[in-house]
C-alpha cells in the first residue's frame, strides 16, 4: 500500500483562516472603498517612524539581518526594564507561539488552552502533532479556575490571551496570582505564556502586566506584538520576554535570520513613536464606545472588550450577515472556527469607519 504523503495529524489539519481582504472583496463584489474591520489591524496606519525607519533600512537589503536582534533587543530591554538576554525577537509572536510548542514539547507533553481563545493555539499544536486539553469558558471569558484544575504532570504549555482574541474579554491582577500560585504547585515545570498581544490597548486599572511576576515565577513567558498598536502587521514582529535559558533553547531552534532587516529598523523607531501609541489607544478607546453603544442600539449584543475589537452576539448564523455587509463594503470576521457560530468579531475603525459599519448593520437587521 502507497505511504500516507503526510502524517495524521497534517491531514486533518484545518488551516487558519485570515481576515478577508480588501483587494479581494473589491474585485469580487465589484465595489470600490471596501473597509476593512476584520484584522484588529491599527485603523490610523503604520508608526510614521517605523516607516520612515523601514524606508531608511531598504537601502541595507543586500545584508542578511543582524540574526541576535542586538539594537531591538536593546531598545526593548530599555523600555520594559528586562535584560536583553530575556528577550526573544520573531517573525510575529505567532512564529514565537510555534516555536514554543517545537521546542518545549515532546510527544508525551500537553498543552492547556481555553476552549474558542485564539485559534493560532490549537492550528500550530495540531501541524506539530502535540496534545493538548482544552477548559471551557465562562461566561465568554478566560475561566482561570477551569483551566488550572486541569494542569497535570504532563501538562507542559498553558496559553493565557489577556485581553483574549477573539471575545475581547479579560482577567484581572488577582486572578492572575491565584492561578500562577496554583500552576506552580499542581505543575512547577508547566510555562505560562501569557499572549498580551493587545497589552497596549488596555485602558482599565484592573489589568496584570504580566512583566511584574517575571521573579515570583520563573515560568513565565510574556508575548507582544507589532501587529496591532504599533501598526506593523504587514512586516510580522513580535517578542517573547522569558528566562535567559529559554531563549537559548528558542534560540536553538529557530531559524537563523527570522526576522528581517526591514522589521528590525521599522520596530526600534516604532518604540519611540510615543505619539502614535497615544493617539492609536485614544482613537480605539472612543471608537470602542461608539461601536459597543451603536451595536447595542441596533438590538445586537455586545461583550465588554479592553482589545481594538468587539464580539457582538448576533443570533443567528453569522455567515450570511457577513456576506450582507460585505455586499455594503464593510469586511468583518465570522468566527466558527473559535467555535462561535452565530458571533462576529468586529475591529474597531476609524470613527468614519466605525459610523460606517453600524450604519450597514443596521440596514442588514432592517433597524434604520
Ligand atoms: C493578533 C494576535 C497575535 C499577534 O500575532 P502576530 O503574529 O504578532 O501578528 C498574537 N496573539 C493574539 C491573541 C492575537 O490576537
Amino acid at each position: 500500500m502507497k505511504r500516507p504523503l503526510v502524517p495524521p495529524y497534517v491531514e486533518t489539519l484545518k488551516p487558519y483562516v485570515p481576515g478577508k481582504p480588501i483587494e479581494e472583496t473589491e474585485r469580487e463584489y465589484g465595489l470600490r472603498n471596501v473597509i476593512k474591520l476584520a484584522s484588529n489591524e491599527n485603523p490610523l496606519g503604520p508608526s510614521k517612524l517605523g516607516m520612515e525607519a523601514a524606508a531608511k533600512a531598504l537601502a541595507d537589503l543586500h545584508y542578511y539581518p543582524d540574526g541576535a536582534g542586538f539594537q531591538l533587543k536593546r531598545k526593548l530591554s530599555t523600555k520594559l526594564g528586562v535584560p536583553p538576554e530575556e528577550i526573544f525577537v520573531g517573525s510575529g509572536s505567532n512564529e514565537i507561539i510555534e516555536l514554543l510548542i517545537r521546542t518545549f514539547m515532546g510527544p508525551e507533553d500537553e498543552a492547556l488552552i481555553s476552549a474558542g481563545s485564539f485559534v493560532m493555539y490549537k492550528v500550530a499544536l495540531h501541524a506539530h502533532g502535540r496534545k493538548f486539553v482544552e477548559a471551557p469558558m465562562k461566561n465568554r471569558a478566560y475561566d482561570l479556575d477551569a483551566i488550572a484544575e486541569r494542569i497535570g504532570e504532563r501538562t507542559r504549555l498553558i496559553f493565557l490571551a489577556n485581553p483574549d482574541n477573539p471575545t475581547g474579554t479579560w482577567f484581572g491582577p488577582s486572578k492572575l496570582e491565584q492561578f500562577l500560585e496554583r500552576a506552580r504547585k499542581a505543575n512547577p515545570d508547566a510555562l505560562v505564556v501569557m499572549d498580551e498581544a493587545y497589552f497596549e490597548y488596555v485602558t482599565v486599572s484592573d489589568y496584570p502586566d504580566s512583566l511584574k511576576y517575571r521573579e515570583a515565577h520563573p515560568n513565565l513567558v510574556t508575548l507582544r506584538t507589532f501587529s496591532k498598536i504599533y501598526g506593523l502587521a504587514g512586516l510580522r514582529l513580535g517578542y517573547g520576554v522569558m528566562p535567559a535559558p529559554l531563549v537559548e533553547y528558542l534560540n536553538r531552534t529557530r531559524m537563523p535570520f527570522n526576522v528581517s532587516s526591514v522589521a528590525m529598523a521599522a520596530g526600534v523607531a516604532a518604540l519611540d513613536d510615543a505619539a502614535h501609541v497615544i493617539r492609536s489607544r485614544s482613537t480605539n478607546a472612543e471608537g470602542l464606545l461608539e461601536v459597543t453603544e451603536g451595536l447595542k442600539a441596533i438590538g445586537l449584543d455586545v461583550l465588554p472588550s479592553q482589545a481594538n475589537f468587539v464580539f457582538v452576539e448576533t443570533g443567528r448564523p453569522s455567515g450570511e450577515l457577513f456576506e450582507a455587509m460585505l455586499r455594503r463594503g464593510v469586511i468583518t470576521r465570522p468566527i466558527p472556527n473559535y467555535g462561535f457560530p452565530t458571533a462576529l468579531r468586529i475591529s474597531i475603525g476609524t470613527r468614519e469607519e466605525n459610523a460606517r459599519m453600524i450604519e450597514a448593520m443596521g440596514e442588514v437587521l432592517g433597524k434604520r
